[in-house]
């Protein structure tokens, strides 16, 4: 999925927790749930063709990691209620799989490297049962989003 989902579902979880390990393990939990579900991302599509050029794939993905961050950010500072240290934690664990197995500077290594090649393949794996229908991912996407928003803004 897109980092906007998982930050914001992780963001979801640190709102609702003052355990900072239960936020980490439920964050970093809910990457694998996420991208289990029909997705639409920057990624490859269903057939395994990539949607676009690395370049262009890449910079979208680094947009999309800012513009997450940026949200997050804006939703701890304008909602003072909120355990800011525990909702940003759970962003960055929600995004940490994707920050440590799909940047083009060091994926390589991680995918060869015992054990994380093992975490590797199961995230990579775990795109592939719902891959067909990756279309359905734009409504359950978005809402996602909407109720990540709820549960944080509530
Ligand atoms: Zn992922």
């Amino acid at each position: 999925m897109i980092a906007i989902n998982h930050t914001l579902a992780g963001a979801a979880i640190g709102s609702l927790t003052d355990n900072i390990p239960f936020v980490v393990v439920a964050s970093i939990a809910s990457h694998f749930v996420l991208d289990f579900l029909p997705h639409i991302d920057q990624g490859a599509d269903k057939d395994g063709r990539e949607r676009f050029r690395p370049l262009i794939k890449y910079s979208l993905a680094a947009f999309d990691v800012f513009v997450s961050f940026v949200i997050v950010i804006l939703l701890i500072y304008f909602k003072s209620s909120l355990n800011g240290w525990n909702v940003f934690i759970g962003a960055f664990s929600a995004l940490l799989i994707d920050l440590v197995f799909n940047v083009p500077f060091w994926e390589d290594k991680v995918a060869s490297v015992w054990p994380l090649n093992k975490i590797y393949n199961f995230h990579n794996k775990l795109h592939d049962p719902f891959k067909k229908y990756e279309w359905w991912g734009v409504p359950i996407q978005i809402a996602l989003v909407i109720m990540c928003l709820w549960i944080i803004l509530r």
